[in-house]
């Protein structure tokens, strides 16, 4: 199966892209929301790729095999609008909607950082005709800013923090774990290198700025976007400090 599963924590689960053709990596944070859709899932990907692979059923094969539904997510979180990141939103959405897993009330719902969903109707859209694909249809309905994303599940309250990582896209943003010293990186930082910024809205100035506020945090994972020849995620506080070392030369 493209997708390679990967646990790093009781609560977290790392779907890392291993298919032929492009798409992103997905990040699952589980059982941190109250209800019948406890699951945050970050980044879904790709419905089907440029060389047809089918990303999200790969996806959502791989997650089954770690007892994670699909209709069981209960908030989509974008790191960016891009579509190899973004696309299987809407089925996200559909999949909740349609299962009926709390009496047919309700769907997962979708979160955006404001400049990002601002950059995705004046610009972003038009990604999709350049790869030859239909928009994907976000409809955000929590506007994420830089801060505290606090979650309840009822039992505990997880503080997440949301980090405004302008340079790849405008609206880019990373989330942060302090108490797990975990750091989802979207398309900003990955292993040995740093997201392009020749696409429409990127910013070589902006991406050197969030690298370095991204190097002043306390992480111990490093869960990027996308895998390098080098690998994906980056382990251990001593890899993630060489890791923001060795990135600082591309500027
Ligand atoms: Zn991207």
């Amino acid at each position: 199966m493209p997708h390679l599963g990967k646990r790093i924590a009781d609560d977290i689960y790392c779907y890392i892209w291993q298919g032929r053709g492009n798409n992103c990596n997905t990040y699952v944070l589980a059982s941190l929301l109250r209800g019948k859709r406890p699951h945050v899932i970050i980044d879904p990907g790709f419905l089907v790729n440029e060389l047809g692979e089918r990303c999200f059923d790969s996806l959502v094969r791989t997650m089954q095999a770690d007892g994670l539904r699909a209709e069981e997510i209960g908030l989509i979180v974008n790191t960016h609008t891009h579509p190899d990141h973004c696309q299987a939103t809407e089925a996200i959405v559909e999949a909740s909607a349609r299962s009926g897993v709390d009496g047919g009330v309700g769907q997962a719902l979708t979160a955006l950082s404001v400049p990002e969903a601002e950059y995705y109707s004046a610009v972003g859209e038009k990604m999709f005709a350049m790869f030859g694909m239909n928009a994907a249809k976000l409809d955000p309905c929590i506007y994420l800013v830089e801060g505290d994303l606090v979650l309840s599940n009822g039992n505990r309250k997880v503080a997440l923090r949301v980090l405004h990582t302008p340079g790849h896209s405008p609206g880019s943003i990373c989330i942060y774990w302090p108490d797990r010293k975990v750091l989802v990186t979207g398309d900003v930082l990955f292993y040995a290198s740093v997201g392009r910024t020749d696409f429409p809205g990127g910013s070589i100035t902006d991406l050197k700025q969030s690298i370095e506020k991204l190097a002043q945090l306390d992480v111990e994972y490093v869960l990027p976007g996308h895998s390098t020849e080098l690998g994906s995620v980056v382990e251990g506080r001593e890899k993630v400090r060489r890791n923001f070392n060795a990135v600082r030369m591309f500027f």
